[in-house]
Protein backbone atom coordinates (compact mmCIF):
# COMPACT_ATOMS: atom_id res chain seq x y z
CA UNK A 1 0.00 0.00 0.00
CA UNK A 2 1.22 3.32 -1.07
CA UNK A 3 2.16 5.75 2.10
CA UNK A 4 -0.47 8.54 0.34
CA UNK A 5 -3.09 6.05 0.73
CA UNK A 6 -4.75 6.87 4.27
CA UNK A 7 -6.14 4.40 6.08
CA UNK A 8 -8.28 6.48 7.80
CA UNK A 9 -12.04 5.78 9.50
CA UNK A 10 -14.73 5.56 6.52
CA UNK A 11 -16.32 8.44 5.80
CA UNK A 12 -19.22 6.33 5.19
CA UNK A 13 -21.17 3.43 4.09
CA UNK A 14 -19.58 -0.19 4.23
CA UNK A 15 -16.13 -1.34 2.85
CA UNK A 16 -15.59 -2.56 -0.83
CA UNK A 17 -17.48 -5.35 -1.25
CA UNK A 18 -16.07 -7.10 -4.32
CA UNK A 19 -12.62 -6.73 -2.92
CA UNK A 20 -13.70 -9.50 -0.84
CA UNK A 21 -15.31 -11.09 -3.45
CA UNK A 22 -12.09 -11.31 -5.44
CA UNK A 23 -10.37 -12.23 -2.40
CA UNK A 24 -11.72 -15.36 -2.46
CA UNK A 25 -11.52 -16.05 -6.28
CA UNK A 26 -7.49 -15.32 -5.41
CA UNK A 27 -7.59 -17.81 -2.66
CA UNK A 28 -8.79 -20.35 -5.57
CA UNK A 29 -6.50 -19.60 -7.72
CA UNK A 30 -3.82 -20.52 -5.03
CA UNK A 31 -5.81 -23.46 -4.33
CA UNK A 32 -4.88 -24.50 -7.98
CA UNK A 33 -1.23 -23.50 -7.81
CA UNK A 34 -0.76 -19.76 -9.13
CA UNK A 35 1.07 -18.44 -5.79
CA UNK A 36 -1.02 -16.63 -3.16
CA UNK A 37 -0.75 -13.20 -4.03
CA UNK A 38 1.10 -10.80 -1.74
CA UNK A 39 -1.20 -9.21 0.83
CA UNK A 40 -3.94 -11.62 0.38
CA UNK A 41 -6.00 -12.45 2.56
CA UNK A 42 -6.49 -16.41 4.64
CA UNK A 43 -10.48 -16.36 2.99
CA UNK A 44 -11.37 -20.19 2.17
CA UNK A 45 -11.69 -21.53 -1.06
CA UNK A 46 -15.07 -21.23 -2.87
CA UNK A 47 -16.29 -24.43 -2.13
CA UNK A 48 -16.44 -24.02 1.62
CA UNK A 49 -17.79 -21.27 1.62
CA UNK A 50 -21.34 -20.91 3.73
CA UNK A 51 -24.19 -20.64 1.08
CA UNK A 52 -26.67 -18.68 3.48
CA UNK A 53 -23.82 -16.62 4.94
CA UNK A 54 -21.12 -15.56 2.50
CA UNK A 55 -23.62 -16.04 -0.91
CA UNK A 56 -22.71 -12.26 -2.07
CA UNK A 57 -19.29 -12.85 -2.20
CA UNK A 58 -19.85 -15.17 -5.27
CA UNK A 59 -21.45 -12.14 -6.91
CA UNK A 60 -19.63 -9.44 -9.01
CA UNK A 61 -20.35 -6.15 -7.81
CA UNK A 62 -18.49 -3.15 -8.41
CA UNK A 63 -18.79 -0.75 -5.49
CA UNK A 64 -18.93 3.01 -5.06
CA UNK A 65 -15.33 5.04 -4.51
CA UNK A 66 -16.60 6.57 -1.86
CA UNK A 67 -17.20 3.79 0.27
CA UNK A 68 -13.83 2.95 -0.08
CA UNK A 69 -11.83 3.23 3.43
CA UNK A 70 -8.59 3.33 1.84
CA UNK A 71 -9.06 6.38 0.39
CA UNK A 72 -9.81 9.74 2.55
CA UNK A 73 -12.01 12.06 1.19
CA UNK A 74 -9.10 14.44 1.78
CA UNK A 75 -6.86 13.00 -0.32
CA UNK A 76 -9.39 12.77 -3.13
CA UNK A 77 -10.33 16.75 -3.00
CA UNK A 78 -6.65 17.41 -2.56
CA UNK A 79 -5.43 15.63 -6.10
CA UNK A 80 -8.71 17.30 -7.58
CA UNK A 81 -7.42 20.44 -6.85
CA UNK A 82 -3.92 19.73 -8.25
CA UNK A 83 -5.89 18.89 -11.39
CA UNK A 84 -8.09 21.70 -11.79
CA UNK A 85 -5.13 24.39 -11.58
CA UNK A 86 -2.88 22.22 -13.99
CA UNK A 87 -5.95 22.25 -16.62
CA UNK A 88 -6.66 25.78 -16.00
CA UNK A 89 -2.78 26.23 -17.33
CA UNK A 90 -3.12 23.23 -20.23
CA UNK A 91 -5.52 23.80 -22.53
CA UNK A 92 -4.03 22.00 -25.79
CA UNK A 93 -1.71 19.63 -26.40
CA UNK A 94 1.56 22.06 -26.76
CA UNK A 95 0.32 23.46 -23.42
CA UNK A 96 -0.24 20.33 -21.79
CA UNK A 97 3.27 19.30 -23.05
CA UNK A 98 4.79 22.55 -21.76
CA UNK A 99 3.36 21.98 -18.34
CA UNK A 100 4.38 18.92 -18.29
CA UNK A 101 8.25 19.76 -18.88
CA UNK A 102 8.36 21.89 -16.32
CA UNK A 103 7.35 19.58 -13.71
CA UNK A 104 9.28 16.84 -14.95
CA UNK A 105 12.58 18.95 -14.72
CA UNK A 106 11.51 20.08 -10.95
CA UNK A 107 11.70 16.64 -10.22
CA UNK A 108 15.32 15.23 -11.76
CA UNK A 109 14.39 14.25 -14.89
CA UNK A 110 17.01 14.70 -17.40
CA UNK A 111 16.42 15.50 -21.50
CA UNK A 112 17.39 12.18 -22.75
CA UNK A 113 19.03 13.86 -25.70
CA UNK A 114 21.40 16.00 -23.99
CA UNK A 115 23.13 12.67 -22.55
CA UNK A 116 24.50 11.26 -25.69
CA UNK A 117 25.83 7.71 -25.15
CA UNK A 118 25.59 7.70 -21.58
CA UNK A 119 24.98 4.76 -19.52
CA UNK A 120 21.04 5.01 -17.70
CA UNK A 121 21.28 3.11 -13.84
CA UNK A 122 18.19 1.93 -11.97
CA UNK A 123 16.40 5.17 -10.63
CA UNK A 124 17.39 7.79 -13.45
CA UNK A 125 15.00 9.38 -14.61
CA UNK A 126 15.06 11.00 -18.60
CA UNK A 127 12.29 12.99 -20.87
CA UNK A 128 11.90 12.89 -24.55
CA UNK A 129 9.66 15.88 -26.31
CA UNK A 130 9.17 15.64 -30.46
CA UNK A 131 7.81 18.78 -31.81
CA UNK A 132 6.61 20.37 -28.66
CA UNK A 133 3.34 17.94 -29.30
CA UNK A 134 4.28 14.16 -27.64
CA UNK A 135 6.53 13.42 -24.65
CA UNK A 136 7.95 10.49 -22.87
CA UNK A 137 8.93 10.01 -19.76
CA UNK A 138 10.98 7.09 -18.08
CA UNK A 139 12.40 5.84 -14.52
CA UNK A 140 14.96 3.06 -15.29
CA UNK A 141 13.90 -0.07 -13.55
CA UNK A 142 16.03 -2.35 -11.64
CA UNK A 143 15.86 -4.34 -14.53
CA UNK A 144 17.48 -3.88 -17.92
CA UNK A 145 14.99 -2.23 -20.79
CA UNK A 146 15.32 -4.79 -22.77
CA UNK A 147 13.50 -7.57 -19.79
CA UNK A 148 10.43 -5.33 -20.33
CA UNK A 149 8.72 -2.08 -19.53
CA UNK A 150 5.76 -0.82 -17.73
CA UNK A 151 3.84 2.18 -20.03
CA UNK A 152 1.22 4.14 -19.34
CA UNK A 153 0.01 5.90 -22.16
CA UNK A 154 -2.34 9.20 -22.83
CA UNK A 155 -3.75 11.55 -25.35
CA UNK A 156 -3.19 15.05 -24.59
CA UNK A 157 -5.10 16.44 -27.44
CA UNK A 158 -8.45 17.10 -27.12
CA UNK A 159 -11.60 17.81 -29.87
CA UNK A 160 -11.95 21.64 -30.61
CA UNK A 161 -12.07 24.15 -33.54
CA UNK A 162 -8.94 24.97 -35.40
CA UNK A 163 -8.80 27.98 -37.75
CA UNK A 164 -8.22 27.75 -41.29
CA UNK A 165 -4.95 28.10 -42.74
CA UNK A 166 -6.48 31.34 -44.62
CA UNK A 167 -9.00 32.58 -41.97
CA UNK A 168 -9.46 36.06 -42.07
CA UNK A 169 -12.26 37.14 -43.66
CA UNK A 170 -14.84 40.42 -43.28
CA UNK A 171 -18.84 39.78 -43.95
CA UNK A 172 -21.58 42.65 -43.17
CA UNK A 173 -18.66 44.87 -41.88
CA UNK A 174 -17.90 42.33 -39.11
CA UNK A 175 -14.57 40.26 -39.18
CA UNK A 176 -14.33 36.16 -38.88
CA UNK A 177 -11.89 33.18 -38.88
CA UNK A 178 -12.83 30.85 -40.95
CA UNK A 179 -12.62 26.90 -39.00
CA UNK A 180 -12.00 23.48 -39.45
CA UNK A 181 -13.08 21.34 -36.25
CA UNK A 182 -10.44 18.92 -34.69
CA UNK A 183 -11.89 15.59 -33.59
CA UNK A 184 -15.87 14.37 -33.23
CA UNK A 185 -17.42 17.47 -32.27
CA UNK A 186 -21.31 17.69 -32.26
CA UNK A 187 -21.09 21.32 -33.92
CA UNK A 188 -24.42 22.77 -32.01
CA UNK A 189 -22.49 22.61 -28.45
CA UNK A 190 -19.85 25.04 -29.81
CA UNK A 191 -21.94 28.00 -30.33
CA UNK A 192 -22.88 31.00 -28.29
CA UNK A 193 -20.26 30.06 -25.92
CA UNK A 194 -17.13 31.88 -24.96
CA UNK A 195 -13.92 30.78 -26.60
CA UNK A 196 -10.44 31.52 -26.29
CA UNK A 197 -7.70 31.58 -28.88
CA UNK A 198 -4.37 29.48 -28.19
CA UNK A 199 -1.53 28.53 -30.76
CA UNK A 200 1.33 29.24 -32.47
CA UNK A 201 1.95 31.21 -35.57
CA UNK A 202 5.66 30.89 -37.57
CA UNK A 203 6.47 34.32 -39.62
CA UNK A 204 8.35 34.66 -42.70
CA UNK A 205 11.52 34.75 -40.90
CA UNK A 206 11.11 31.50 -38.82
CA UNK A 207 10.43 32.98 -35.37
CA UNK A 208 7.51 30.99 -33.47
CA UNK A 209 4.98 33.49 -31.76
CA UNK A 210 2.64 32.30 -28.82
CA UNK A 211 -0.85 33.35 -28.84
CA UNK A 212 -2.86 33.02 -25.64
CA UNK A 213 -5.88 35.18 -25.72
CA UNK A 214 -9.11 34.46 -23.68
CA UNK A 215 -8.06 32.79 -20.51
CA UNK A 216 -7.36 35.93 -18.97
CA UNK A 217 -10.42 37.36 -17.23
CA UNK A 218 -9.34 41.25 -18.75
CA UNK A 219 -8.80 39.21 -22.09
CA UNK A 220 -11.74 39.35 -25.00
CA UNK A 221 -13.31 36.35 -25.51
CA UNK A 222 -14.82 34.90 -29.14
CA UNK A 223 -17.65 32.93 -30.14
CA UNK A 224 -19.32 31.46 -33.17
CA UNK A 225 -23.02 33.04 -32.94
CA UNK A 226 -26.05 30.73 -33.49
CA UNK A 227 -29.68 32.14 -35.17
CA UNK A 228 -32.25 33.51 -32.82
CA UNK A 229 -35.54 30.89 -31.85
CA UNK A 230 -38.00 33.55 -33.37
CA UNK A 231 -36.26 32.84 -37.12
CA UNK A 232 -34.64 29.62 -36.85
CA UNK A 233 -38.53 27.78 -38.01
CA UNK A 234 -36.13 26.56 -41.19
CA UNK A 235 -33.48 24.97 -38.59
CA UNK A 236 -35.86 23.51 -36.11
CA UNK A 237 -37.05 21.58 -39.02
CA UNK A 238 -33.20 19.79 -40.20
CA UNK A 239 -31.56 16.70 -38.50
CA UNK A 240 -29.37 17.79 -36.03
CA UNK A 241 -26.33 17.09 -37.84
CA UNK A 242 -27.54 19.11 -40.71
CA UNK A 243 -28.78 22.00 -38.60
CA UNK A 244 -24.81 23.21 -38.11
CA UNK A 245 -23.01 23.45 -40.78
CA UNK A 246 -18.78 23.20 -40.13
CA UNK A 247 -18.24 25.53 -43.14
CA UNK A 248 -20.58 28.07 -41.23
CA UNK A 249 -18.52 27.76 -37.83
CA UNK A 250 -16.69 31.26 -38.39
CA UNK A 251 -15.49 32.22 -35.60
CA UNK A 252 -16.41 36.43 -34.80
CA UNK A 253 -13.44 38.67 -34.03
CA UNK A 254 -14.37 42.10 -34.29
CA UNK A 255 -16.67 44.69 -35.78
CA UNK A 256 -14.64 48.03 -35.63
CA UNK A 257 -13.23 49.80 -38.96
CA UNK A 258 -10.22 51.54 -39.84
CA UNK A 259 -10.48 55.16 -39.77
CA UNK A 260 -10.02 55.62 -43.44
CA UNK A 261 -13.61 55.38 -44.77
CA UNK A 262 -12.45 54.87 -48.77
CA UNK A 263 -10.75 51.47 -47.78
CA UNK A 264 -12.06 48.42 -48.30
CA UNK A 265 -12.82 45.51 -45.66
CA UNK A 266 -12.40 47.88 -43.15
CA UNK A 267 -12.42 45.94 -40.60
CA UNK A 268 -10.58 43.35 -41.85
CA UNK A 269 -8.26 45.81 -41.95
CA UNK A 270 -8.04 47.72 -38.27
CA UNK A 271 -8.05 42.99 -37.54
CA UNK A 272 -4.60 42.38 -39.06
CA UNK A 273 -3.41 46.11 -37.89
CA UNK A 274 -4.09 44.79 -34.18
CA UNK A 275 -2.07 41.66 -34.87
CA UNK A 276 0.43 43.30 -36.25
CA UNK A 277 0.53 45.72 -33.38
CA UNK A 278 0.20 42.27 -31.25
CA UNK A 279 2.82 39.98 -32.65
CA UNK A 280 4.20 41.83 -35.59
CA UNK A 281 2.69 39.52 -38.02
CA UNK A 282 1.14 39.88 -41.69
CA UNK A 283 -2.02 38.35 -43.17
CA UNK A 284 0.24 35.77 -45.11
CA UNK A 285 1.92 34.38 -41.20
CA UNK A 286 -1.39 32.82 -40.13
CA UNK A 287 -0.93 30.53 -43.06
CA UNK A 288 2.11 28.99 -40.99
CA UNK A 289 0.28 28.99 -37.85
CA UNK A 290 -1.85 26.01 -35.35
CA UNK A 291 -4.53 28.30 -33.99
CA UNK A 292 -7.23 26.64 -31.79
CA UNK A 293 -9.99 27.90 -30.37
CA UNK A 294 -10.96 25.66 -27.18
CA UNK A 295 -13.83 26.81 -24.58
CA UNK A 296 -13.12 29.90 -22.65
CA UNK A 297 -14.05 28.58 -19.37
CA UNK A 298 -12.27 27.52 -16.42
CA UNK A 299 -12.12 23.56 -14.55
CA UNK A 300 -15.12 24.23 -11.65
CA UNK A 301 -16.56 21.70 -9.00
CA UNK A 302 -19.62 20.54 -10.10
CA UNK A 303 -22.55 19.49 -7.99
CA UNK A 304 -23.26 21.02 -4.49
CA UNK A 305 -21.58 18.01 -2.85
CA UNK A 306 -18.61 19.33 -4.97
CA UNK A 307 -18.14 15.90 -5.87
CA UNK A 308 -17.17 16.45 -9.39
CA UNK A 309 -15.03 18.40 -11.99
CA UNK A 310 -16.37 20.20 -14.72
CA UNK A 311 -13.62 21.52 -17.69
CA UNK A 312 -12.88 21.23 -21.08
CA UNK A 313 -10.79 18.64 -22.54
CA UNK A 314 -11.42 15.51 -19.55
CA UNK A 315 -10.86 13.67 -22.66
CA UNK A 316 -8.35 12.86 -22.18
CA UNK A 317 -6.19 15.55 -19.71
CA UNK A 318 -8.29 13.51 -16.78
CA UNK A 319 -6.15 10.30 -17.65
CA UNK A 320 -3.14 12.43 -18.77
CA UNK A 321 -2.63 14.28 -15.84
CA UNK A 322 -2.68 11.47 -13.71
CA UNK A 323 -0.57 9.21 -15.93
CA UNK A 324 1.73 12.34 -16.06
CA UNK A 325 1.66 12.64 -11.66
CA UNK A 326 2.41 8.84 -11.11
CA UNK A 327 5.83 8.75 -13.41
CA UNK A 328 6.64 12.00 -11.71
CA UNK A 329 6.14 9.72 -8.52
CA UNK A 330 8.01 6.53 -9.59
CA UNK A 331 10.55 5.59 -7.73
CA UNK A 332 13.11 2.77 -8.24
CA UNK A 333 10.67 0.39 -9.82
CA UNK A 334 11.80 -2.66 -11.07
CA UNK A 335 10.75 -2.65 -14.93
CA UNK A 336 11.48 0.67 -16.58
CA UNK A 337 7.83 2.82 -16.06
CA UNK A 338 7.39 5.21 -19.21
CA UNK A 339 4.72 7.49 -19.84
CA UNK A 340 3.71 8.10 -23.20
CA UNK A 341 2.01 11.04 -24.01
CA UNK A 342 0.94 11.23 -27.22
CA UNK A 343 -1.04 13.83 -29.74
CA UNK A 344 -3.56 13.32 -32.33
CA UNK A 345 -6.03 10.67 -30.72
CA UNK A 346 -8.78 12.34 -31.61
CA UNK A 347 -8.90 11.88 -35.24
CA UNK A 348 -6.74 8.31 -35.69
CA UNK A 349 -3.24 8.80 -33.71
CA UNK A 350 -1.47 9.71 -37.16
CA UNK A 351 1.74 12.08 -37.87
CA UNK A 352 4.66 12.24 -36.21
CA UNK A 353 3.26 13.16 -33.32
CA UNK A 354 0.36 10.60 -32.69
CA UNK A 355 0.63 7.46 -31.69
CA UNK A 356 0.93 5.48 -34.97
CA UNK A 357 4.77 7.21 -35.40
CA UNK A 358 7.95 5.67 -34.26
CA UNK A 359 7.98 7.98 -30.98
CA UNK A 360 7.25 4.93 -28.23
CA UNK A 361 10.04 2.20 -30.56
CA UNK A 362 12.36 4.81 -30.72
CA UNK A 363 12.59 5.78 -26.89
CA UNK A 364 12.49 1.99 -25.57
CA UNK A 365 15.14 1.37 -28.48
CA UNK A 366 17.47 4.23 -26.38
CA UNK A 367 16.61 2.79 -23.23
CA UNK A 368 17.50 -0.49 -24.13
CA UNK A 369 20.59 1.10 -25.64
CA UNK A 370 21.93 2.83 -22.71
CA UNK A 371 20.89 -0.09 -19.93
CA UNK A 372 22.00 -3.26 -21.38
CA UNK A 373 25.27 -4.62 -19.96
CA UNK A 374 25.54 -6.07 -23.59
CA UNK A 375 26.07 -5.09 -27.27
CA UNK A 376 23.45 -3.19 -28.29
CA UNK A 377 20.90 -4.75 -31.05
CA UNK A 378 17.65 -4.65 -32.90
CA UNK A 379 16.52 -7.25 -31.00
CA UNK A 380 16.96 -5.89 -27.89
CA UNK A 381 13.87 -3.57 -28.75
CA UNK A 382 12.15 -6.06 -30.05
CA UNK A 383 12.39 -8.40 -26.97
CA UNK A 384 11.37 -5.23 -24.67
CA UNK A 385 8.37 -4.53 -26.55
CA UNK A 386 7.07 -8.21 -26.83
CA UNK A 387 7.82 -8.26 -22.61
CA UNK A 388 6.32 -4.87 -22.18
CA UNK A 389 2.42 -4.07 -20.76
CA UNK A 390 0.89 -1.36 -21.05
CA UNK A 391 -2.25 0.53 -19.91
CA UNK A 392 -3.81 2.64 -22.60
CA UNK A 393 -5.15 5.61 -20.07
CA UNK A 394 -7.96 6.71 -22.24
CA UNK A 395 -11.97 8.26 -20.49
CA UNK A 396 -14.81 5.84 -20.82
CA UNK A 397 -18.82 6.74 -21.37
CA UNK A 398 -20.51 6.78 -18.17
CA UNK A 399 -24.03 6.10 -18.12
CA UNK A 400 -26.38 9.05 -18.38
CA UNK A 401 -29.52 8.18 -17.27
CA UNK A 402 -30.84 10.84 -19.03
CA UNK A 403 -30.50 8.62 -22.38
CA UNK A 404 -31.81 5.18 -22.02
CA UNK A 405 -30.31 2.69 -24.31
CA UNK A 406 -27.24 3.84 -24.55
CA UNK A 407 -24.99 0.95 -23.04
CA UNK A 408 -25.68 -2.41 -21.59
CA UNK A 409 -25.74 -1.47 -18.14
CA UNK A 410 -23.92 -4.79 -16.90
CA UNK A 411 -20.83 -3.50 -19.56
CA UNK A 412 -20.61 -0.05 -18.69
CA UNK A 413 -18.75 2.97 -17.08
CA UNK A 414 -20.51 4.84 -14.27
CA UNK A 415 -19.64 7.56 -12.21
CA UNK A 416 -18.25 6.93 -8.81
CA UNK A 417 -17.65 3.17 -9.64
CA UNK A 418 -13.82 3.94 -9.80
CA UNK A 419 -11.43 3.39 -12.74
CA UNK A 420 -13.06 1.96 -15.95
CA UNK A 421 -11.17 -1.36 -17.41
CA UNK A 422 -12.45 -1.61 -21.03
CA UNK A 423 -11.52 -5.11 -22.44
CA UNK A 424 -12.24 -3.67 -26.09
CA UNK A 425 -13.31 -1.26 -27.88
CA UNK A 426 -14.16 -0.61 -32.00
CA UNK A 427 -17.69 -0.98 -33.09
CA UNK A 428 -20.09 -3.18 -35.67
CA UNK A 429 -18.75 -6.63 -33.97
CA UNK A 430 -15.27 -5.16 -32.40
CA UNK A 431 -14.25 -3.88 -35.39
CA UNK A 432 -11.22 -1.77 -35.35
CA UNK A 433 -10.71 -2.61 -31.85
CA UNK A 434 -7.63 -3.52 -29.62
CA UNK A 435 -9.06 -6.65 -27.57
CA UNK A 436 -7.08 -7.30 -24.77
CA UNK A 437 -6.23 -10.96 -23.46
CA UNK A 438 -8.02 -12.35 -20.87
CA UNK A 439 -4.57 -13.02 -19.33
CA UNK A 440 -3.67 -9.45 -19.54
CA UNK A 441 -6.87 -8.83 -18.01
CA UNK A 442 -6.70 -10.96 -14.80
CA UNK A 443 -3.04 -9.89 -14.16
CA UNK A 444 -4.58 -6.22 -14.22
CA UNK A 445 -7.72 -6.66 -12.10
CA UNK A 446 -5.66 -8.85 -9.42
CA UNK A 447 -3.18 -5.69 -9.34
CA UNK A 448 -6.20 -3.38 -8.42
CA UNK A 449 -7.56 -6.51 -5.97
CA UNK A 450 -4.31 -6.28 -3.93
CA UNK A 451 -4.68 -2.71 -3.99
CA UNK A 452 -8.02 -2.03 -3.01
CA UNK A 453 -8.31 0.20 -5.26
CA UNK A 454 -12.22 0.49 -6.57
CA UNK A 455 -12.59 -0.75 -10.40
CA UNK A 456 -15.34 -1.67 -12.75
CA UNK A 457 -15.57 -3.21 -16.33
CA UNK A 458 -17.22 -1.50 -19.12
CA UNK A 459 -17.30 -1.49 -22.92
CA UNK A 460 -17.59 2.16 -24.72
CA UNK A 461 -21.57 1.57 -25.17
CA UNK A 462 -24.59 -0.77 -26.46
CA UNK A 463 -23.63 -3.22 -29.32
CA UNK A 464 -24.44 -1.58 -32.74
CA UNK A 465 -25.22 1.87 -30.87
CA UNK A 466 -21.66 3.18 -32.06
CA UNK A 467 -18.17 3.03 -31.11
CA UNK A 468 -14.99 3.96 -30.91
CA UNK A 469 -11.03 3.43 -30.22
CA UNK A 470 -8.20 4.74 -28.50
CA UNK A 471 -4.53 4.44 -28.66
CA UNK A 472 -4.28 0.57 -27.66
CA UNK A 473 -4.24 -1.13 -30.68
CA UNK A 474 -1.23 0.98 -31.86
CA UNK A 475 0.49 0.00 -29.11
CA UNK A 476 -0.55 -3.52 -29.15
CA UNK A 477 0.57 -4.30 -32.84
CA UNK A 478 4.24 -3.90 -31.66
CA UNK A 479 3.67 -7.04 -29.49
CA UNK A 480 2.58 -4.41 -26.06
CA UNK A 481 -0.05 -6.22 -24.07
CA UNK A 482 -2.48 -3.60 -23.54
CA UNK A 483 -5.57 -2.51 -22.32
CA UNK A 484 -7.77 0.56 -21.68
CA UNK A 485 -8.64 1.94 -18.41
CA UNK A 486 -9.29 5.47 -17.36
CA UNK A 487 -11.73 8.11 -16.27
CA UNK A 488 -15.63 7.54 -17.26
CA UNK A 489 -16.90 10.63 -18.28
CA UNK A 490 -20.26 12.42 -18.86
CA UNK A 491 -20.85 14.34 -21.72
CA UNK A 492 -17.70 13.38 -23.53
CA UNK A 493 -16.16 15.77 -26.41
CA UNK A 494 -18.28 18.44 -25.34
CA UNK A 495 -16.82 22.13 -24.42
CA UNK A 496 -17.52 20.71 -20.83
CA UNK A 497 -17.56 17.38 -19.48
CA UNK A 498 -18.20 16.16 -16.28
CA UNK A 499 -16.03 13.70 -14.48
CA UNK A 500 -16.07 12.53 -10.45
CA UNK A 501 -13.26 13.32 -8.38
CA UNK A 502 -13.20 10.15 -6.78
CA UNK A 503 -12.57 8.06 -9.96
CA UNK A 504 -9.96 10.84 -10.76
CA UNK A 505 -8.41 9.49 -7.35
CA UNK A 506 -8.97 5.94 -8.00
CA UNK A 507 -7.13 6.36 -11.78
CA UNK A 508 -4.17 7.71 -10.30
CA UNK A 509 -3.69 4.99 -7.76
CA UNK A 510 -3.97 2.23 -10.20
CA UNK A 511 -1.50 3.83 -12.94
CA UNK A 512 0.99 4.75 -9.64
CA UNK A 513 0.69 0.71 -8.24
CA UNK A 514 1.12 -0.33 -12.10
CA UNK A 515 4.14 1.77 -12.49
CA UNK A 516 5.86 0.70 -9.49
MN1 LIG B 1 -9.73 9.94 -25.56
MN1 LIG C 1 -12.00 11.53 -27.55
Amino acid sequence: MKDDVTTEKKRRGRPKKNVAANDTVAAVEVKRGRGRPKGSSNKKPLKNIDAKKDIKNLTYKPVNVWDNPKFSRRNIMSFSEGYKAFMNKARTEREFIREAIIMAQERGFVNIDSLGDAKLNPGDKVFRVVRDKLMLLAVVGRKPAEEGTRIVGAHVDSPRIDIKQNPLYENTEMAFFKTHYYGGIKKYQWVSIPLALHGVIVKADGTVVNVNIGEDEKDPVFTITDLLPHLAKDQYEKKLNEAFQGENMNVLIGSEPVGDKDEKDRVKKNILSLLHEKYGIVEEDLISSELQVVPAFKARDVGLDRSMIGAYGHDDRICAYPALMSILETKNPEYTAICYLTDKEEIGSVGNTGAESRALENFVADLCAMTTSGTYTDRLVRASLDRSKMLSADVNAAVDPNYEGTHDKMNAGYLGKGVAIMKFSGSRGKSGASDANAEYLGEIRKLLNDHQIPWHITELGAVDKGGGGTIAMMIANLGVDVIDIGVPVLSMHAPFEVASKADLFATYRAYCVFLQ
